[in-house]
């Protein structure tokens, strides 16, 4: 099938990785990001647009002659991010409603929507977890604006497909790591905070590193190229239903920190702060149905993904001052 892939968010972490990969295989890739150029993490050989896909006549115009489009644009953010900003998180259903509508409008072939692990019931990821397949979102109970937006996108998407020649593939992300994404922003989520505290403390800017919660929330992090693996390979999928992206290697923050250390080759002395915002207490994904359907399995350790990120943000740390992140 000719045509071009639009991917949305691609000045964001996931997008920017999704579009170099892309492009690395010979696609013909339309990149778009409501972020000026110079702030996307990355930009590749695509054409790259900078628009606001909160303006429907934007979207009709960048799905013409699209096959496929990958949709990342979100505003979204860790968990202090999205605790704090339930309106905006939510409010980024009117992206998805005219993405949505235009590629139906524009006859595109498959749109691949990026859901998250904050669809599942809170109650699941308590003191006693259970492991969330994809059956187990009902009865709804989203995690706060950011996870009801994912969950009733979903449900658009569903709606979409069902009215229209569109497919859709939804992925269904767990805590996605890498490079080239928030770290010091405000928007940062575990692993890249940790990684800069963590080097903060290797620079002498810092004498220990503040974690929020008592260290003992349960995770899994993906690796991103791990991540654009299996987001490509259930873009061109048949399958119907949302689909788990994660790692299924478990680890608690305490953990984490120390993993972080031991790479960054300095003894750090955690804080543990547990008023700070922390999310559920365990999220511990089944990753059976991407196993079977799509034949993908994570195949980065997180140790060695967290080397990588590590040195990216220790490497970044130079030229700015970490101090003026303030986002402890
Ligand atoms: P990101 O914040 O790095 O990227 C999102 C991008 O969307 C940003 O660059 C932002 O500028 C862009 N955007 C926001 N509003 C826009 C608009 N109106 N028009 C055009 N672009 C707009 O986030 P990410 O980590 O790359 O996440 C990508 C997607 O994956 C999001 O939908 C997110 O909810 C989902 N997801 C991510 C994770 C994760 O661990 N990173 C986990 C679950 C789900």
């Amino acid at each position: 099938m000719s045509g071009e892939v639009l991917v949305t968010g691609a000045g964001g972490f996931i997008g920017g990785h999704v579009v170099r990969r892309l492009v690395e295989s010979g696609q013909p890739v339309i990149a778009v990001d409501v972020k000026p150029l110079d702030s996307w993490w990355q930009r590749s050989a695509a054409r790259n647009v900078v628009a606001d896909l909160r303006e429907p006549t934007t979207c009709a115009r960048l799905t013409r002659n699209v096959r496929t489009v990958y949709h990342f644009a979100a505003d979204m953010g860790g968990i202090a991010y999205i605790s704090e900003n339930d309106w905006r998180c939510a409010a980024t259903a009117a992206i998805t409603v005219n993405m949505l509508r235009a590629c139906i409008d524009d006859g595109v072939g498959t749109l691949l929507y990026a859901s998250s692990a904050c669809v599942y019931p809170t109650s699941l990821q308590g003191a006693d977890p259970v492991p969330l397949s994809e059956s187990l979102v009902y009865p709804e109970a989203p995690e706060g604006g950011y996870g009801s937006e994912k969950l009733f996108s979903e449900r658009l998407c569903g709606y979409a497909a069902a009215s229209s020649g569109l497919q859709v593939r939804i992925a269904r992300l767990f805590n996605v790591y890498g490079p080239l994404g928030s770290w010091c922003d405000g928007r940062e989520k575990a692993p890249a905070a940790i990684c800069r505290k963590v080097a903060e403390v290797a620079l002498g800017k810092s004498e220990d590193v503040l974690v929020w919660g008592d260290g003992a929330q349960l995770r899994s992090f993906l690796y991103i190229d791990d991540c654009v693996t299996g987001l490509i390979a259930l873009a061109q999928a048949g399958a119907t239903g949302p689909v788990n992206l994660a790692s299924d290697q478990l680890v608690n923050i305490g953990e984490l920190v120390e993993m972080v250390s031991e790479v960054a080759g300095v003894k750090v002395k955690a804080r543990y702060e547990e008023a700070g915002p922390t999310g559920v207490r365990a999220r511990i994904p089944d990753i059976g149905r991407a196993r079977q359907e799509l034949g993908w399995y994570p195949s980065v350790p997180l140790s060695e993904g967290i080397r990588v990120t590590y040195r990216w943000i220790y490497g970044q740390m130079g030229h700015l001052d970490a101090v003026t992140c303030g986002h402890h």
